[in-house]
């Protein structure tokens, strides 16, 4: 007899709490010998199995679990899905029922404060990344992790928006509204057309940079869907265009 039940933790909706707090009550109601059936890669299942898992919560439900005769089997995902999830539909009507074991307000209450502080670094790292590296790639992501180790020191000049000019000094390679000249080559920038960033008009279309790079590839690279070239290669070779 396949029987149902409905149950959610009080202190933290998580899937895995919500399995711990099953699981309990399970222990908890039991009057006659019950065999549980999970999913193998359950985290609950995982977490219960693992001998060397010492946190308390899980050590607390292993002895209760055996205290209470009750047997758990692993399901492999196939059978899983097919026999266990096709058996058990989900009905909008059943009940759930909050359960408050285990007690983890002070758990979700350190995860919140954590993802707030991620967030906020998350932030702090998207205001320092220069327009040249926003011209780049303007997701932040790619950047918490750059070769920057690896890189020489003219290519983290030319992230930090330097480009030379045509007495070969370094210039900021963002222009200014007012400015309509890119330094180097002197070509005419349209300020309601042209891109501000020197480094990104001799990697696209100025007629006088005998170099060419295709942006495209180089935004691919640096976001890390093309994982062909590495990142520090194609930071490397932008140099050339800048410095
Ligand atoms: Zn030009």
């Amino acid at each position: 007899m396949l029987r149902k039940e409905c149950i959610s933790n009080a202190t933290y909706e998580l899937s895995y709490y919500n399995t711990l707090a099953a699981l309990w009550k399970r222990c908890q109601d039991r009057t006659e010998s019950t065999n549980i059936v999970m999913h193998a890669l359950d985290s609950a299942a995982i977490a219960l199995t693992n001998m060397s898992n010492s946190d308390t919560h899980i050590v607390r439900l292993r002895e209760k679990m055996a205290r209470s005769k009750l047997s758990l089997f692993l399901a492999p995902k196939e059978e899983w899905t097919s026999l266990i999830a096709k058996i058990i539909r989900p009905s909008p009507e059943q009940k759930i029922i909050k359960y408050l074991w285990p007690d983890v307000a002070l758990r979700k209450l350190y995860n919140i404060r954590i993802g707030t502080l991620l967030v906020l670094r998350k932030q702090r790292l998207a205001n320092q990344l220069t327009k040249t590296m926003k011209h780049l790639c303007p997701s932040i992501d790619p950047w918490t992790c750059p070769p920057f180790d690896q890189l020489p020191n003219k290519t983290i000049m030319m992230l930090s928006g330097l480009v030379s000019n045509e007495q070969k000094l370094l210039v900021r390679g963002e222009l200014a509204p007012h400015q309509t000249k890119y330094p180097g080559c002197k070509c005419t920038r349209d300020p309601e057309r042209d891109t501000p960033s020197t480094l990104l008009h001799r990697m696209t279309i100025c007629p006088y940079s005998n170099k060419t790079a295709d942006i495209a590839k180089v935004k691919e690279v640096i976001m890390g869907t093309d994982k062909s070239v590495s990142k520090t290669d194609i930071l490397r070779q932008l140099t050339s265009l800048a410095i």
